[in-house]
This record gives structure tokens, sequence and C-alpha cells, in this order.
């Protein structure tokens, strides 16, 4: 199947690459870190609904791979979470996070960005250490990041979790709850968590227009939210219904391919200078 015409189609989403495959990937990835070629972000705007404006960017991590093109983060970090890339990985994301807002910042453009954590970065012991150093070397407030961790993520260790997300916040960063309603958060818990801000996972977005049941709990979610004094961010908007409706529920803000894809540095500049706002 490797000599296959179509590259971008041989890992579907959900598909675990085998053993070997796995093993080559580490490698490839291995060699991408040291070499610093072939990993690049994209970000995504998240809009203000009430105002329409862009209200801060997540960066979405891509790999070029030398032969195989375009290779999925889906694939690609549950690898590295497996052969112990995670933690270079993730800081490499982190530090080319805040040079761009560097970047971005000289230009005149003031962004907030989101990054993705894995659950393995949690039990990092010098996590918060590698963050500041990031934030320091490109001269960036701690207040201009957000973390994203997904529910199940931040449940697997909930002491530990917690601890990290408290030094975390002393930096000024802050946490926001990815994918929610996926996991089995106990609501006591998220109660204790320093989150800002709770993201409504994607399979919910895709029918809250369509079904009665998906449009129950995110009301409900944004309710408990907002009584929490979370901010709700709604990924995967895809449809004008779907916005509408999430809008009148007072979902604070939105992303998804209905505004943009995640898209390189500098388009989002242009994005944000043009039609974006
Ligand atoms: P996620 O954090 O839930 O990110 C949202 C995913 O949905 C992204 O896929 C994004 O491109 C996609 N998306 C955004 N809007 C829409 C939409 O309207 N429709 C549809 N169908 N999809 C949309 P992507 O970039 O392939 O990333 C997949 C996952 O890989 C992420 O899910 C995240 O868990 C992980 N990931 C990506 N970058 C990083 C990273 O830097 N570090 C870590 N640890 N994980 C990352
Ligand atoms: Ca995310
Ligand atoms: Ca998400
Ligand atoms: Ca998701």
């Amino acid at each position: 199947k490797r000599a296959g015409g179509n590259i971008h189609c041989f890992f579907a989403d959900t598909m675990d690459p085998g053993a070997l495959e796995a093993i080559e990937l580490q490698r490839d990835l291995r060699r991408a870190l040291e070499t610093n070629t072939g990993l690049e972000l994209h970000y995504q705007p998240k809009i203000d609904s009430r105002t329409g404006r862009i209200s801060g960017v997540e960066a979405l991590l891509r790999w070029h791979h030398p032969e195989r093109g375009a290779v999925s983060p889906v694939v690609f970090v549950p690898v590295a979470e497996r052969f112990g890339l995670i933690g270079a990985l993730g800081q490499w994301v982190t530090d080319e996070a805040c040079r761009q807002l560097r970047i971005w910042q000289d230009t005149g453009l003031r962004m907030h960005v989101a990054i993705n954590l894995s659950v393995h970065q949690l039990r990092q012991t010098d996590l918060v250490e590698r963050v500041q150093d990031s934030l320091a070397r490109h001269d960036i407030a701690g207040g201009r990041v957000t973390f994203e961790v997904t529910e199940s993520a931040a449940m697997e260790d909930p002491q530990a979790s917690l601890r990290v997300f408290e030094r975390l916040a002393q930096l000024g960063v802050s946490l926001s709850i990815d994918d929610f309603g996926t996991g089995y958060s106990s609501l006591s818990y998220l109660r204790r968590l320093p989150a800002r801000q709770l993201k409504i996972d994607r399979s919910f977005v895709q029918d809250v227009a369509s079904q009665e049941d998906a449009q129950a709990i995110v009301r409900a979610v944004i309710k408990l939210a907002h009584a929490l004094g979370l901010k709700v961010v709604a990924e995967g908007v895809e449809t004008v219904a779907q916005q509408d409706v999430l809008k009148r529920m007072g979902c604070d803000q939105l992303q998804g391919y209905l505004f943009a894809k995640p898209m390189p540095a500098r388009h989002l500049q242009l994005w944000v200078m043009g039609d974006g706002v």
C-alpha cells in the first residue's frame, strides 16, 4: 500500500499506525525535531460570537514528512507520546508559538494563542519551567497564552494536574478544558480546576442545529460553565445554522471552518487585516 499514489490518504484519522510504521515515524519525528525541519504551527481563529471579531487563535501542529507528505497530528502525536518524544515536541510547540506571538506583536498585532497540551506533558517535571523559559525568551506575558487540556487528560491524575495548573496560573497562563463532553469529569473536580474556558466538543456542535438531544446537552453545558464562571467555546462550527443556535444559547466564542481553517502565521495576519474582522 506504500506504493499507492495518494500519500495524504495513507493514514485515516482514526487509524493507528502499525508497530513498524510507528517506529519509522518516531525516528523521522526525532530527526525533524533535531534538525528543526518539517514542523510548523498553523493557527485557527476563535471568534467572539457577539462582536464577530477574532479573540485569539489555536495553534495546531503540522508535520510535513519528507516522503509521506502531510502526516496528521492525530497520528504522530500519539506516536510521540508512546516513544517519549512528546516533551520535546510540546516544548517546540510552546516555543514556536511564543516566537510567533513576538513577531506578530512587533508588527502591531496583539494576539492570544491557545496551545494543546498532552496528558504526558502534565507529568513532565520541568513543564512549568520550560513554559516560563519560552515566555521569557520571547518576552511574552503569560496572559497571552492558554493551554488546552482535554477533559480526560486532566482527569487522569487530578491531583497532579491541579498542581501543574496552579503553577501555570501563577505565570498568568490560563487553562481551557478541551473536547468537553467526551470524558467523565466529575463536576466537583471541574469546579476546583483553575480553568477559564471550556470547549464543547465538535461531536455535539455537529448535531446542535439538527438534533434535540445534542441541543439540550449544549444548552446545559453552557449554563453550567457560565454558572462556574467559565467562558464557552464551540469547536468545529461549520454552518450558519450551528452558529445561530450557538449564539442564541449564549456561547461566547466560535471556532470552525465556517470562519477559517487553520492557516500558516502569515496568512493569519492577512486574514486579520482583511475581511476576517
Ligand atoms: P483538537 O485540539 O480538538 O483540535 C481541533 C481539530 O479540529 C483540529 O484538527 C482542527 O483542524 C479541526 N477543526 C477545526 N475546525 C473544524 C471544523 O469546522 N470541522 C472539522 N471537521 N474539523 C475542524 P487537527 O489540526 O488535525 O488536530 C487534531 C488533534 O491533534 C487536535 O484536536 C489535538 O488533539 C492534536 N494536536 C494538534 N496540534 C497539537 C499540538 O501542538 N500538541 C498536542 N499535544 N496535540 C496537538
Ligand atoms: Ca484543542
Ligand atoms: Ca478540541
Ligand atoms: Ca475535538
